[in-house]
């Protein structure tokens, strides 16, 4: 998504491209074979969009290819601890705003972004295409030769890595990360729930982990994503349990909220690693998205964040390209490292906060973590902030990823 997403902002400005994908498959077959799941399947990956990943997709133009196919708006979020009284709630309407963001399947997110795509002759997509070496820079400049592992080598002045979380060539490119296990693996499925889902997402904070219900768009409000983090020994007796025994089991995780639960998709489960690249750029390259940080996904940030790196990144080299810099020079690609590192840094450590503060707690301090969630739900001015931010509404953000102001 983010790789795709940094190929469609440098574009149109006309500089050669060429998209390295390790899959198979050319754009148009990767298209249709995203684009052919049968409608009543829904991709167990999906992803809570923030209004600045939206504005970044409106300006890209792929916005309306994630409308076409679908999506589901939610206009409120529920969040409360399972292990005592604390519970905090936000909504839409607090802040006048239509919607808090928007729950999309990961595969509409890349259609979307593909379909685009086709429009531009600057874009190479080279599909089946995986880095087996990076040369240091060549003297005087920031050109790098890439051997791939069919054989082929490329001379790139500029190399943008967005690899996702493992990725291979971050590692073969010499960035040192710093990386723990959070212990925890994430369930995903599709459920049906008994009671609508009223359009909101709901987290439970259990004794072994965050359990998310995110709507999914479907008409009735009855369907919807589950992300259930949890220790790697519960993940693993989850996902051996009969269908009727994990529904049963699922339910009462949930205390029940949204009635009888039943899992309709196959069950998945992916493990959770805390990442963080100590630079994200040398000579002639840069890395963004997981490639660059990995976060624990319980406040649905993690692509938010690869999108707002695509913005920064995107805005900085198209400048950049006009005023006739070097590209992949370290004087212009700092500049993206100093706008988007900190807020990276910033976003992960608070994720660190939040998942130590869930854990199971001795009595008082349970019933501190409850009474301070409570009396936090009082405070709607600091509730207002923390929301704008993590809906990209406020801060510091890329011109491409802002809203426009509207006048009256
Ligand atoms: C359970 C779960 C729930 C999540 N929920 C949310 C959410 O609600 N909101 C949110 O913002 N984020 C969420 N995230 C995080 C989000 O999924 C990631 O941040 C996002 O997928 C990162 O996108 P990316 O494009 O950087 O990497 P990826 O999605 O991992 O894509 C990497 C791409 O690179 C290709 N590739 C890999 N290696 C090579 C290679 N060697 N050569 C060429 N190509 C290669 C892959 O095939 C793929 O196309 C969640 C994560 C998890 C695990």
């Amino acid at each position: 998504m983010v790789g795709a997403a940094l190929a469609l902002a440098l574009a149109p400005s006309g500089v050669k491209l060429r998209l390295l994908e390790r899959l198979p498959g050319s754009l148009h077959q990767r298209l249709t074979a995203l684009d052919s799941q049968p409608p009543a399947e829904f991709d167990t990956r999906v992803s809570a969009l923030s209004c600045a990943s939206q504005t970044l997709l409106e300006h890209l133009g792929a916005w309306s290819g994630v409308e076409a196919r679908r999506l589901a708006p939610y206009r409120g979020m529920q969040v409360w601890d399972g292990m005592g009284q604390g519970e905090v709630s936000f909504s839409a309407d607090a802040l006048h705003e239509s919607c808090l963001g928007y729950i999309v399947e990961n595969r509409v997110i890349l259609a979307a972004l593909l379909e685009r795509l086709l429009a531009f002759e600057n874009v190479r997509f080279e599909p089946g295409a995986e880095l087996q070496g990076i040369s240091a820079p060549e003297t005087g400049s920031s050109r790098r030769v890439l051997t791939l592992k069919d054989g082929r080598q490329l001379t790139s002045p500029l190399t943008l890595i967005a690899e996702g979380g493992d990725s291979p060539s971050r590692q073969l490119a010499g960035f040192a990360t710093t990386q723990w296990d959070y212990g925890h693996h994430a369930l995903v499925t599709t459920v049906e729930t008994e009671k609508s889902h009223a359009w909101q997402c709901w987290q439970r904070f259990t004794e072994t982990g965050p359990l998310a219900f995110l709507p999914l768009a479907e008409t009735a409000g009855h369907t919807a994503s589950i992300v259930w983090s949890t220790s790697p020994a519960h993940a693993q007796e989850l996902m051996a349990l009969e269908t009727a025994e994990f529904n049963q089991a699922l339910t009462r995780a949930f205390d029940g909220r949204l009635g009888q639960v039943s899992c309709v998709a196959p069950r998945q489960t992916l493990a959770l690693r805390q990442r963080h690249a100590q630079h994200y750029i040398l000579p002639g390259l840069a890395l963004l998205g997981d490639a660059a940080h990995t976060i624990h996904p319980l406040a649905g940030q993690g692509v938010n964040l690869g999108f707002l790196d695509v913005a920064a990144l995107a805005e900085i080299l198209i400048q950049a390209h006009q005023r006739g810099e070097v590209l992949g020079s370290t004087r212009v690609l700092r500049r993206y490292e100093r706008q988007r590192r900190s807020d990276n840094l910033t976003m992960s450590a608070s994720m660190e906060a939040f998942r130590r503060l869930f854990v199971p707690l001795p009595a008082p301090l349970g019933l501190l973590r409850s009474a301070g969630m409570n009396c936090f739900n009082r405070l709607p001015a600091l509730k207002n902030h923390l929301v704008l931010r993590a809906m990209g509404l406020s801060g510091d953000l890329p011109s491409l990823a802002r809203r426009p102001l509207v006048r009256d």
